[in-house]
């Protein structure tokens, strides 16, 4: 079988490659980026209620609209995003198929899409498949790689139709704060340049308070999950909106074609996030996660000529190793019981860097985990 050359081009996602590598016994696994913790039971208890009342069929493609409407007033409110109301949501099986679908919707061939170097690793063929070119714009290890005066004037001059913030960031685990975007919003609203703010670590803020360029920029796409938030990777469910209805309608149109809608009894669980309950729990849970990333730094800072600034959130380190192979620094920590993902995986600047998830690993695993790395690069 001769397959597309579109799908040929295609690199396998190393998060999963990686995932599966790390998943031998003995292994600690900090490869993929998720949390350890279960799905709050008021979620839980909110879909098995669904199934039992027959919500087996076919939703509207655009998502229920009890969820479309929590959803639009979190925005609203929480984001203080305007122009949005539930006709402006599209909601689909997890941030990932949302930003595939947005991409198709914004990017015609040959259209450059500029993304920060080092990013999570499905951006760019999502980019390639829909016919762009990505422009990488490089950050710096020694900036804790949030963007600075060099970043700022790559996107200046960067042919860019769109480009993307990911704040906290997979795989640097930095916090860019509102100052920063805002100097990104200056840029882009001079430009005519439309924004995609992937804001699903939105909640592992750790040192200071999210923000949605979305407040003050229309031409901003606002992209989210239940699925870190509330620890419901394995739900699939994810939501777009933007007060351009034009573009949640295109997406909703492919969505149509595609996934039909995102499963139906898991919306009726997810409605179950907007409560006080499970929102305490989703604190609960972060506040862990802030207390393993003081672990983590802690035991990263003795390794010997590690650069590694403290990330402000999400669940992830980024320590670059210096002119390391960072690919045979990964396959070595893993016959050493450690999976992580070099970090050239994500980009050129990742060269060096290994991504370090403190999401699946008590506090323990962690101080076991960074000892066995210590001694695997302090003996390179
Ligand atoms: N964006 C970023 C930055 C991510 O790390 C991930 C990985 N979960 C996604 C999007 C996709 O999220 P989901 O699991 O909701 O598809
Ligand atoms: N986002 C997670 C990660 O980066 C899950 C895997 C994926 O979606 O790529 O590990």
């Amino acid at each position: 079988m001769t397959l597309s050359s579109r799908v040929q081009g295609v690199p396998p996602s190393a998060t999963f490659k990686w995932s599966a590598l790390s998943k031998k016994p003995g292994v600690i696994n900090l490869s993929i980026g998720r949390p350890n913790y279960d799905t709050p039971e008021i979620i839980k208890e909110a879909a098995k209620k669904a199934l039992d009342e027959g919500k087996v069929h076919y939703a509207p493609s655009k998502g229920i609209p009890e969820l479309r409407e929590k959803i639009a007033g979190k925005l609203s409110t929480e984001n203080k995003i305007g122009g949005i109301d539930a006709d402006k949501v599209l909601v689909s099986g997890g941030a990932k198929n949302i930003l595939y679908l947005l991409f198709q919707t914004l990017v015609d061939g040959g259209d450059v899409v500029a993304l920060p170097d080092p990013a999570w690793v499905s951006y760019e063929p999502m980019v390639t498949l829909a016919g762009g070119k990505v422009d990488w714009l490089a950050l710096k290890p020694a900036e804790g790689f949030v963007a600075d005066e060099d970043y700022l004037n790559a996107l200046e001059n960067s042919k860019a139709k769109v480009t993307l913030i990911n704040s906290p960031c997979n795989p640097t685990g930095a916090f860019w704060p509102r100052d920063v975007q805002e100097k990104i919003v200056d840029i882009c609203e001079r430009k005519g340049m439309w924004i995609i703010s992937d804001e699903v670590y939105e909640y592992f803020a750790y040192d200071g308070e999210p923000w949605s360029p979305g407040e003050v920029y229309e031409k901003t796409i606002t992209v989210n999950a239940f699925s870190k938030s509330f620890s419901m990777t394995g739900w699939r469910l994810g939501y777009g909106a933007c007060p351009d209805q034009s573009v949640i309608d295109a997406m909703n149109r492919l969505q149509q074609h595609s996934l039909s809608n995102a499963t139906t009894f898991a919306q009726w669980g997810a409605l179950a996030c907007f409560t006080e309950e499970a929102r305490n729990k989703s604190e609960e849970m972060v506040s862990d996660f802030k207390n393993r990333r003081d672990v983590c730094m802690k035991a990263v800072e003795g390794i010997e000529g590690v650069v590694c600034k403290k990330p402000g959130g999400a669940f992830y380190l980024f320590p670059n190793f210096g002119d390391v192979d960072d690919t045979a620094l990964a396959e070595k920590l893993v016959e050493n019981g450690v999976g992580t993902i070099p970090g050239s995986a994500f980009g050129k600047v990742g060269r060096g860097c290994l991504r370090i998830s403190y999401g699946s690993a008590s506090a323990g695993e962690l101080a076991t985990a960074f000892t066995k790395i210590r001694g695997v690069v302090e003996n390179e």
